[in-house]
Formats: structure tokens, C-alpha cells, sequence
């Protein structure tokens, strides 16, 4: 919540939605030019107002009203005596820098979205020290410092409250709660584009850590010719995904690209003519296609929902991750009564999929009639492209590695088999790894 009960109730506003670009407010009719320009420079960003209905008006201002802290009301009674001043018509400039106390950590936030983003960075990191709180960034899965402008840290010790504040107002979480971890998630409106932000906070002793996880919107995600399949994987992924039933396993660790795939798989099938269903934990990419987040405290299981997913009448179902034995025989039962489905499991090579099955209770002889693909997968860092030396250079960080490629194995169908290795070898061979970064991901 970000103004007062009162603020709301005199002015008939509510803010509804925010992101690093824009701020929605609802309202029964569209303010005054000084309220508007009071609410434009407290926030630092266009505001777009939203019509409601007075009854709709009301419910949400009580609801906002009703779910403010002491500290929120603290800062909020300081706008809401210089929006009395704005309703007087008064100097604008005061009210001004009067109610952007938070400037700086909205500008900071943004500025480190931006940074991120542009360079290439899945993740950001910004840890609580006791003297420092190093910011990093996780580029091609390792972690590296935010330098900033090369010179000053990104963020000085005594920001950290107000940057967290910040992303929690943006995730919609409760800014004033410090001391237990919270999670959500924003849109955020980049320079580059908009991504998702996947945001976590932790109490640490020396503060907060905070993790924010980066998802891109845009087109740049990548189609399954682009993963890095060797020809005899790409061809059997392809063919399965064009028949109307069907099972295709994927294993590999967290980090290893297998959402990234099996997403890439969905979206090339996705032409509108067969009913797509996803089951994730959580829910990562974005697709046009029904995607249902598990929620266990719920009861919202992954073999709950899937066993109400089915009624649905579903031509594809992604099983995000088959971790039990009702989940398994269930896939199992769905690939054979005329469903493609796609799915995780928990192992670490395609030769191992199989008997993990068999140990969640997938009779042998199901296995067989259904004959699945069995994936496994792997992220390996390519070589610089730019320099193709291992001193690098400022292309890529001077780590000699820019971007990643996947590695697969491969099990069936008809017994055809391909270990992560043998793509491996193929991939050092040509050029495009190294034998450490093979070893790396696969052992
Ligand atoms: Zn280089």
C-alpha cells in the first residue's frame, strides 16, 4: 500500500498496479491536474488512472486500507499533508520533494534492472555484510560482481532497506517485514524490453539477502532448433512433439535449462489447434497456453491437479516435475489414453530414467508400450567467440567463455542412445567448449 487510508477515501484513488515504468491508480473519475501531478512526482513515473465503479472504488480503498503497517502509515501521513497542500493549489515544487522520499531507491532499482539485463545476467544477488553488500550477477551460471560504473560499489550499505523495501512494494509484499523471508514476482518494464522478476528475500544476521531472478518476456527466448541438440536428438524431440500421444522425459539437475527446453518444445507446438496444459512449481516462462502453478499447502499437488487437468480435455500436459508415485502412474496413464506429455524427472542420466519410474510403481511393461524419449540435459559455457582464447577478453569478462550451449543424452525411442559425453566430445571437438566445462556440468 503506498498512501493512506485517508489519502484514498478524500481523493477516491487506489493504486492498483506498479511496475519500473508505470503506476495504475483506480478511481471513479479521473482526478485533478494538481493531484495528478502531486501523484506523478511522489512516484516518479507516468500514472495512468483505471475507471471502477464506485461500489468497486470503495471495496478496494477498504481492502488497501485494511492491509497497511504502522511504518507505511508513518511515511503516508507526510503525503497526505502535502496532498492537502496540493488540494490548496499550492507550490507544487515542495510537495514535490516532500513526498519522493523513496526516489532514490526506485532509480536504483531500476538502474540495477537495467544493468542486468544488459548484461546478459539471469539472476542478481545482493547480500547483506557487515560492511559491504556485494552486489553480483549470474552470467552463464556463474556469479560475478556488479561493478557498477566501474569505479563505486552499486549499492552503499545503508541503501539496502529502501532498495528492499522497493522490490517488495513491486512484488506486492509487505515492505515493513524484514525479518521473515517473502517471496513474489513483478513485471518490470525494462529499456530492453519487459521481463518477469521473480523476487526472495532472506533475513541474514548482518540484514537482508536478497535474490531476484530474471525472466524475459520478449522473443529472445530461444526455439528448439537453438538449444544446441545434436541432429539425432533434435529429430526424435521433434518427431514426438508432432504426434497427438506420447511421452517425452526430461532429467538433468536445477540450472541445467530443462524448463528452457521443454517450454521451446511447447511453444513450436503451440499453433492453436490442441489444448495445452502446464503443472509447474513454480511457474517460470510464459506461455499462451493454461499454465496452473502447484500449490501444496493448498492441496494443489502435482497429482491432484493432474488428475483434474485430465478432465479438462487437454491434448498436451507439461508435468513440471514427476516426484511420486501417483504423479508417475498417472503421466503414464495420460501418455497412453491419447495425451502427448512432457514431463521432468528427478535423475541425473537418460539411462537412469527408466528404473526411476519403475521405482515410483510404472509397471515395466507400460514403459515398453509407450516407448518414450529419455532426455537428460546439462548447460555448458561456450567459448568467447570474439577472442578463442582462454585469457578472454572484454567481450566476455576475460573469462574466455560468452553464452551457453546445452549438452543432451539420449535414451530410445527403439533403443537409440547418445550419453552426455559423446555430446560433449562433439561439442569440444568442434570448438565450441572446453573438456573442463564438460567435466564441470557433467560430473
Ligand atoms: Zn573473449
Amino acid at each position: 500500500m503506498k498512501y493512506t487510508a485517508s489519502f484514498m477515501r478524500r481523493h477516491g484513488l487506489v493504486p492498483l498496479a506498479e511496475d519500473a515504468l508505470a503506476v495504475t491508480v483506480g478511481c471513479a473519475a479521473p482526478p485533478a491536474a494538481p493531484i495528478r501531478r502531486l501523484l506523478e512526482a511522489h512516484h516518479l513515473r507516468p500514472v495512468r488512472f483505471a475507471r471502477l465503479s464506485p461500489q468497486d472504488l470503495l471495496v478496494r480503498i477498504q481492502r488497501a486500507a485494511a492491509h497497511g503497517t504502522e511504518e507505511e502509515a508513518d511515511a503516508g501521513i507526510r503525503r497526505a499533508g502535502s496532498s492537502r497542500a496540493a488540494d490548496a493549489d499550492a507550490t507544487d515544487a515542495t510537495d514535490a520533494t516532500d513526498a519522493t522520499d523513496d526516489a532514490p531507491a526506485v532509480n536504483l532499482v531500476n538502474s540495477l534492472l537495467n544493468d542486468a539485463v544488459a548484461q546478459g545476467a539471469s539472476d542478481i544477488h545482493v547480500e547483506a555484510h557487515r560492511s559491504a553488500v556485494p552486489v553480483r550477477y549470474r552470467i552463464d551460471g556463474r556469479l560475478v560482481p556488479a561493478a557498477g560504473d566501474g569505479k563505486r560499489p552499486l549499492l552503499a550499505p545503508g541503501r539496502l532497506p529502501a532498495v528492499s523495501a522497493r522490490l517488495k512494494v513491486l512484488a506486492g509484499l509487505n515492505a515493513a517485514e524484514r525479518r521473515r523471508p517473502q517471496d513474489g514476482r513483478f513485471t518490470a518494464r525494462l529499456t530492453a524490453g519487459a521481463i518477469d522478476v521473480r523476487f526472495s528475500s532472506m533475513p541474514t544476521v548482518d540484514g537482508e539477502s536478497l535474490v531476484l531472478r530474471l525472466f524475459p518476456l520478449g522473443d529472445d527466448r530461444l526455439g528448439l532448433d537453438e538449444l544446441g541438440m545434436p541432429q539425432v536428438v533434435y529429430g526424435q524431440v521433434s518427431a514426438r512433439i508432432e504426434r497427438s500421444a506420447g511421452l517425452l522425459l526430461l532429467c538433468g539437475p536445477t540450472g541445467s535449462g530443462k524448463t528452457t527446453t521443454l517450454h521451446s518444445a511447447l511453444r513450436r507446438i503451440n499453433r492453436g489447434d490442441r489444448k495445452i496444459i502446464t503443472i509447474e512449481d513454480p511457474v517460470e516462462y510464459r506461455l499462451d497456453a493454461e499454465q496452473i502453478q502447484t500449490n501444496e499447502p493448498a492441496g494443489l499437488t502435482f497429482d491432484s491437479l493432474l488428475r483434474r487437468v485430465l478432465r479438462q480435455d487437454p491434448d498436451v500436459i507439461m508435468v513440471g516435475e514427476i516426484r511420486d508415485p501417483e504423479t508417475a502412474r498417472l503421466t503414464a496413464r495420460a501418455a497412453l489414453t491419447g495425451h502427448l506429455v512432457l514431463a521432468t524427472v528427478h535423475s541425473r542420466r537418460a539411462s537412469d530414467v527408466r528404473g526411476r519410474l519403475i521405482d515410483l510403481g510404472v509397471e515395466p511393461r507400460l514403459l515398453d508400450r509407450l516407448d518414450p524419449v529419455l532426455l537428460s540435459q546439462r548447460l555448458v559455457r561456450l567459448r568467447c567467440r570474439s577472442c578463442k582464447t582462454a585469457r578472454g577478453c572484454r567481450e566476455c569478462r576475460f573469462t574466455g567463455y560468452r553464452g551457453r550451449t546445452g549438452l543432451f543424452g539420449m535414451e530410445g525411442p527403439g533403443g537409440e542412445r547418445l550419453t552426455l559425453a559423446d555430446d560433449g566430445r562433439a561439442k569440444c571437438e568442434a570448438g565450441l567448449t572446453t573438456e573442463e566445462e564438460v567435466l564441470w556440468a557433467t560430473t
